[in-house]
């Protein structure tokens, strides 16, 4: 009777299996088995060697597809949600017109709430199931995504304090003792310090927030060197900075817990600098292709080994996709003449994410131990090598990318 018992939280799925294991890497078993006990991963291996080592009382369940790690997504902003692809043009007039507009909405609670439960249902309807997330500057924003997040979310409420509309400004929390006050109420597993990017602060301002977020230890998400124009305001704003990294670096606000969106407009002494703090990238190529800003230079994150992960930066990226996202940045770099192996690129839509959330040991793939987080696929068909059927999986439409994956598990539990 005890032996049975202590089976009954495990399952085997049998399905294809994908799973990266680093840039370079990724195991694939056309018939494999993924072993599951109380919501962590056992064992993931070919379906026979799962079943013969599993204690015959435990039930398989056989699934249509392709198993893989659900998606991260390291750089959005979920109060950009409902208007993601509505508005383009230059960044800071996108800004100025659309964004700050929309996102002075999210005073009101009920907006915030119900946004945000559309939000998640939406991402994991479309395989993300962890990821980085800018709120709005309201404090209860940032409360409501965290109390209703589902997958594992790190939100924070974009601090700024000049040069924006007040009826922003008048919200934020940048200010230490108010940002402290906030933060001592708050999960800070889930919480990162978001100074919303260097114009919107002063060097005062930037430096106070560097210390908070050394202190508490959490992550420090922002945006650096998105366009031209806005490089060019920063030289302005900043005029005692050697360049838009320096304002960053004097601040205290670079690290290994660090992750920078975009990092297009940069020089060679920056790339270093990001090398040397061992900062992070959020490359988000669907948003730079809609705002007409440059192809981001992977050539340069590589020459200087600075480490990286794929994103949607909704709502400047048209979808929340992370299949329309891998679509984009394969095509776009190819076009350009920088390849792309099918395995670093599953790696940065996946378990390259977890590691920039500092979650590389708990999830982001398909290994024991980890948290039983997976999507399902459509099948292989008749192929006989992943790399052509992930070559399939990111080909359609927007909308269709959106709703491919035919199943999304939390946990070990089908949340979609
Ligand atoms: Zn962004």
């Amino acid at each position: 009777m005890h032996k049975y018992s202590k089976n009954l939280n495990k399952v085997i799925y049998r399905a294809s299996i994908v799973n990266p294991i680093n840039s370079s890497r990724c195991s694939f078993y056309k018939d494999g088995g993924l072993l599951i006990d109380n919501g962590v991963i056992e064992e993931v291996n070919c379906f026979d060697n799962v079943l013969k080592n599993a204690s015959p009382d435990v039930p398989v369940i056989e699934l249509n597809g392709v198993i893989s790690p659900g998606f991260v997504d390291v750089h959005l902003h979920w109060v950009q949600y409902k208007v993601k692809g509505l508005y383009s043009g230059e960044l800071l007039t996108w800004l100025r017109e659309s964004i700050w507009p929309e996102e002075s909405h999210y005073v009101d609670v009920e907006l915030a709430t119900s946004a945000a439960r559309n939000f998640y249902d939406d991402l994991l309807r479309a395989g993300t199931v962890m990821g980085l997330s800018y709120s709005s500057p309201h404090a209860h924003a940032t409360q409501i995504a965290i109390d209703l997040m589902r997958g594992d979310w790190v939100v924070g409420n974009v601090l700024m304090g000049i040069n924006a509309p007040n009826y922003l400004t008048d919200f934020s929390l940048h200010d230490s003792d108010t940002l402290k006050a906030f933060m001592s109420n708050i999960d800070l597993r889930h919480y990162a310090v978001t100074p919303r990017f260097a114009p919107n602060l002063s060097q005062f301002q930037l430096k106070a927030l560097g210390e908070i977020a050394i202190d508490s230890g959490v992550i420090i998400q922002t945006h650096l060197a998105e366009s031209r124009e806005e490089v060019e305001w920063v030289r302005k704003l900043f005029p005692e900075a050697d360049n838009y990294t320096d304002v960053y670096d004097r601040a205290g606000l670079l690290g290994r817990k660090t992750v920078l969106g975009h990092c297009i407009e940069m020089s060679d002494s920056e790339w270093r600098c990001l090398a040397e703090r061992g900062c992070w990238v959020a490359h988000c190529p669907t948003s730079n292709e809609a705002l007409g800003n440059r192809r981001m230079p992977l050539e340069k994150l590589r020459e200087y080994n600075i480490p990286y992960a794929l994103a949607t930066d909704i709502g400047a990226g048209p979808s929340h996709s992370m299949l329309h996202v891998l679509q984009r940045f394969l095509s776009l770099h190819r076009d350009a003449g920088v390849n792309i192996d099918h395995e670093d690129a599953l790696y940065r839509a996946t378990l390259a994410g977890a590691e920039a959330m500092g979650r590389g040991l708990i999830a982001g793939n398909l290994c024991a131990g980890k948290r039983a987080d997976f999507i399902l696929l459509p099948g292989m068909g008749p192929r006989d090598h992943w790399a052509g059927w992930l070559e399939d999986c990111i080909s359609g439409s927007m909308s269709e990318l959106e709703t491919r994956p035919l199943g999304t598990w939390l946990g070990g539990k089908k949340v979609s």
